[in-house]
């Protein structure tokens, strides 16, 4: 059987920085090279939230948040949080991933309603975080870029995806990066994230996959020579480390 598996690319003209269209190409990627059939679909301002496998949702400035704010609160966001809550899998990254928390409270404008997929709360803060970061995360070692002056705020149950080794990650004080609910992550690291992490990609496509086909694992459909993923992994932690 060659399963398939629907990738939904969530504002991909509008929510698409530093790199982060670089996850979807690498999720599609690797479920080819497995033999398997993905459908990616661009989910606009305007278009139904589509009932998919893996959602990708990338980074913005804060002009574009407030559109897509818009666009998803109501009918739209409660879709993608059914999804999510039925086992969808998700990345969000930055922008994308501040929009999914309750607000998102801009420097400069009224604050921008998320969804409450993830119980958290993010604002402005006065300094902009850039630069490269490194976290333990439950799937060990993550690399990546970073570039926010958003500070998230995770609430009490909301797990983290981990913690920052080198960095600022969620707020740059409590040492946390990201959230994790169900099959849903959601984090501050850009550059493209996913083809420097193979371990990330995998088990976001392993999640999609079981919630498409339920007995189908990754493991069946057989591991891939990572030797170029985890060369490039490699050098984004020498140069965290080296630029910290
Ligand atoms: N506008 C948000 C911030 O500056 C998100 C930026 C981004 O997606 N890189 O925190």
């Amino acid at each position: 059987m060659r399963p398939n598996l629907t990738i939904a690319w969530l504002y991909g003209t509008k929510m698409n920085i530093y790199g982060d269209r670089g996850n979807v190409m690498a999720l599609a990627q690797r479920a080819r090279w497995r033999g398997i059939e993905p459908e990616v679909v661009e989910v606009g301002i305007g278009a139904a939230m589509p009932d998919a496998d893996i959602y990708f949702f990338g980074g913005g400035q804060d002009q574009e948040q407030v559109a897509v704010s818009r666009d998803l609160s109501g009918a739209k966001g409660d879709a993608l949080k059914a999804n999510v809550a039925a086992g969808a899998a998700l990345l969000s990254v930055c922008g994308g991933y501040q929009l999914l928390g309750h607000e998102y409270r801009p420097y400069d404008r009224d604050p921008l309603p998320g969804i409450g997929l993830f119980d958290m709360v993010s604002e402005a803060g006065p300094e902009r975080f850039i630069g490269n970061v490194v976290v333990e995360s439950f799937l060990g070692e993550l690399v990546g870029f970073e570039n926010h002056s958003g500070l998230t705020h995770l609430g009490p149950g909301l797990d983290s995806l981990g913690t920052v080794r080198v960095g600022r990650g969620n707020n740059g004080k409590d040492g946390t990066e990201g959230a994790v609910w169900r099959n849903a992550i959601g984090c501050y690291l850009h550059g493209a994230l996913l083809p420097k992490n193979p371990v990330l990609a995998d088990w976001l496509i392993g999640a999609g996959l079981r919630h498409r086909h339920g007995d189908v694992s990754l493991a069946d459909l057989g591991p891939l020579d990572d030797t170029v993923e985890l060369a490039a992994h490699r050098t984004g932690v020498a140069r965290a480390v080296r630029t910290r």
